[in-house]
């Protein structure tokens, strides 16, 4: 059967054994078992119990920690040696910490664990234990227990290295916001007389006999291979994402000293064209410390080299800050069974997020492995937690099944892509100033001729805002959007004439004449990729790293705006904004003005007699006062400011960019357009005129520029005073 569709089935007639001197507690798990279905036994006694583990074989074991006789660790280890297949729930009223412990120390003897319940339990807690997927205890069919194989030797080991009998599968992993692809980790497997051999048994027996560089040689030529194979000819694959997928290879501690394996692995990876930050070398917490000076050599030159690395079964070990701080790693891989228990466990959850948060302060990319349902691969998302890995998403593949699993998953997810799109209702929607403001700023911040906002739907690419000479919809396979939202990172395009997947494209020979295209993907709330954010050039260019990051951040100034259900006016027009929405806004404007160190100011518009003509001529004139003025702002500022009320009269401007000049420009304007709305509205309309440059770095700059402006205002416009 193929490993992915393992999902196994329960069968009627499961068996509970129960182990706990405390009569009570014992007969009440026996009971909620009964009453769950399963044929359930409770004993006091170890002799009766481990009896019954041999002869009636129990799918579930309840094991109580604290005993007399004999300890829950104890037994945990005797269950180990005998192989024991059963789905473990450790019970005991120690507290959670101890209890986890145990846990972990239970998935370490290879034992299923099902969970932890901490006394006084819920029958509830312990029935949806009971009902825990992995209950079939085929969580590892791929790697049955060890008792249920004959051991096999070292010389078995050497023949099966010696014979290639050693093989790899991939389980892959993806980004949590989108769902993207990452990539893939190499596993390795061994089939002895026709049983498999867990890792967790040959991996120790190879370090511990001296063959782990050999076996690690056998599975990185074989992992390389196949990576170099799914990367070809990306032009013409439908499978664009496993071509730029990384690959990440389990290195033993023992192997970290071996430099010629990794003058190896460098010039292997040369020969098959690999770039070396696809790869990605996990070493786990414990291996890391071993002979510390000269691992740290190793792997400070690896990142030199260009390779990452990551720290795997991250949480596990000791001491896992001082290595995490003092080694190079680019990944942390938040150990199984903190992602496995985080549905259940509390403390499961708080390590999955401290790690994370952890990660995201060292700058470190999160990766969470064990994830088996789609309610923890939510929680991930919530926390910000970069990537994942797990049975949820597909069991570690052999390589001829990758292609096929990749295809189906891309088909699904598009198919998800194309249902939010529609639900966005965004498409063919009409040109929107807080969207045109950000290509606007775009263009300018990079100098290009057009910038884009585009959207996908199933056929067709939608301009939203920019403009090319073309129309603003056209065929979807003749864009390079297309490309981008194949991916989650920027799609750069240097020069598109020497680039086969663009070269042919009307926008490339037509009279557009694009050469250099980037673009960002921008995603909905729920992940999905509607389109991206572009600039075009009709010269080709580069991309320095800080523009890359200036047009990340500009894709989330997007996102921001996708995020927010219809238009965050202020019930004056679509384009003003209320307090709220502009001082959201003005934020990332001043961080982004901060980044580039462009000026900032906040321009004033006080409408300060409108107190006045409410009262003089109705609340409706001064409201079509405030109206108009908003409107007339809104026509003469930039199309790359932000406008929005502020209080009472008040419209505010807020301006990268901005220079004194420009500003008095802008006020002469407002003056002339003031005249004239006051004799379309034949009511004098006045207004305090002001300015004042924001300072980013300080508390609320928004709130102390306006203060400021405030008390510098002059006065334009007719005054009411005159016609009293
Ligand atoms: P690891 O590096 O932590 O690898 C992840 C293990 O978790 C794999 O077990 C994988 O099959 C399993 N896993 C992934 N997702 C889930 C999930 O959702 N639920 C559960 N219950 N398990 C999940 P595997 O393949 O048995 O490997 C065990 C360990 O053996 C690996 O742990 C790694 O430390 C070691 N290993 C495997 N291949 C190699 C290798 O080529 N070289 C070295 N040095 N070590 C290897
Ligand atoms: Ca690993
Ligand atoms: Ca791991």
């Amino acid at each position: 059967m193929n490993d992915k569709t393992e999902a196994g089935t329960v069968g009627a007639a499961r068996r509970l054994l129960v182990l706990d001197d405390d009569a009570m507690t014992g007969e009440t798990i026996r009971r909620i078992g009964e009453f769950a279905g399963l044929e359930s036994v409770h004993t006091a006694s170890p002799a009766e119990f481990f009896k019954l583990v041999g002869e009636w074989a129990p799918d579930v074991i309840a094991l109580d920690l604290l005993m007399p006789e004999m300890d829950g660790v104890e037994v945990m280890a005797r269950l180990s040696e005998l192989g024991c297949d059963a789905n473990l729930i450790i019970t005991s009223g120690v507290g959670s910490k101890v209890l986890n412990a145990a846990g972990l120390s239970a998935n370490g003897h290879g034992l299923n664990t099902l969970g932890v319940l901490s006394k006084p339990f819920s029958p509830a807690k312990l029935r949806s234990l009971l009902a825990r997927p992995r209950q079939h205890g085929e969580a590892h069919r791929d790697v049955p227990r060890r008792a249920a194989v004959e051991q096999p030797t070292v010389t078995d080991l050497r023949r099966a290295i010696d014979t290639r009998a050693i093989t790899v599968v991939y389980q892959p992993k993806i980004f949590c916001k989108t769902g993207t692809l990452a990539g893939f980790e190499a596993l390795a497997r061994w089939s002895f007389n026709g049983k498999p051999v867990p890792p967790d048994r040959f991996i120790p027996l190879a370090e511990e006999n001296g063959l782990i560089d050999d076996l690690t040689r056998l599975i990185v030529e074989q992992a390389l291979k196949w990576l170099a194979t799914v990367s070809e000819d990306r032009d013409n694959s439908p499978s664009t994402g496993i071509s730029e997928a990384h690959l990440s290879l389990n290195i033993s501690a023992r192997t970290l000293t071996n430099e010629s394996l990794f003058r190896w692995v460098v010039s292997l990876c040369d020969e098959l064209g690999i770039h070396r930050h696809r790869l990605i070398f996990e070493l786990t917490e414990s291996s890391a410390m071993g002979d510390t000076v000269a691992a740290l050599d190793t792997l400070t030159r690896l990142r030199m080299q260009g390779f990452n690395l990551s720290i795997d079964d991250f949480g596990t070990g000791f001491s896992s800050m001082v290595q995490l701080v003092r080694l190079p790693f680019s990944e942390i891989k938040i150990d199984k069974s903190f992602v496995m228990d985080s549905g259940v466990s509390s403390e499961s959850r708080a390590v999955t997020r401290s790690i994370v948060d952890l990660g995201r302060s060292l700058g470190l990319l999160s990766t969470a492995e064990g994830v088996e349902d789609q309610d923890t691969l939510d929680y991930l998302q919530t926390l910000g937690c970069d990537l994942a890995q797990g049975y949820f998403i597909s069991r570690p593949m052999k390589d001829v099944d990758v292609p096929a699993w990749y295809c189906q998953r891309e088909e699904a997810r598009e198919a998800f892509r194309l249902d939010s799109v529609r639900d966005s209702t965004l498409v063919g929607s009409l040109p929107e100033r807080r969207f045109d403001r950000i290509t606007q700023l775009a263009r300018r911040l990079f100098s290009v001729p057009s910038s884009l906002i585009t959207f996908l739907d199933r056929e067709t690419q939608w301009i939203k805002s920019g403009s090319i000479d073309s129309d603003s919809k056209m065929p979807r396979d003749e864009t390079f959007c297309t490309h981008t939202i194949a991916v989650d990172d920027a799609l750069i395009v240097r020069d598109a004439l020497v680039d086969k997947r663009f070269s042919e494209l009307d926008l490339v020979r037509g009279s557009e004449r694009i050469r250099f295209y980037a673009g960002h993907p921008i995603c909905l709330p729920n992940g999905a990729k509607i389109g991206a954010l572009c600039l075009l050039d009709r010269v080709p260019r580069d991309m320095s790293g800080s523009e890359l990051a200036l047009l990340q951040r500009l894709a989330s100034m997007v996102e921001s705006e996708l995020a927010v259900a219809g238009s965050p006016d202020d019930g004056i027009s679509q384009d003003i904004l209320s307090k709220g929405a502009l001082r959201e806004r003005a934020q990332t404007t001043l961080e982004l003005a901060e980044t580039v160190n462009e000026p900032i100011a906040v321009i004033l518009f006080t409408l300060d007699q409108l107190g006045d003509i409410n009262q003089k001529f109705g609340r409706a004139k001064g409201d079509r006062c405030l109206k108009a003025v908003a409107v007339a702002v809104n026509r003469i500022a930039d199309p790359s400011d932000l406008i929005g009320r502020y209080r009472g009269g008040e419209i505010v401007v807020v301006r990268m960019n901005a220079t004194v000049s420009a500003v008095q420009d802008l006020f002469r304007e407002c003056q002339q357009a003031l005249e004239e709305l006051s004799a379309t509205l034949s009511v004098p309309v006045h207004a305090l005129l002001s300015m004042a440059f924001l300072e980013p770095g300080k508390p609320d700059a928004l709130e102390a520029g306006i203060e400021e402006a405030r008390a510098s205002a002059t006065g334009v416009g007719p005054s009411l005073e005159g016609k009293r």
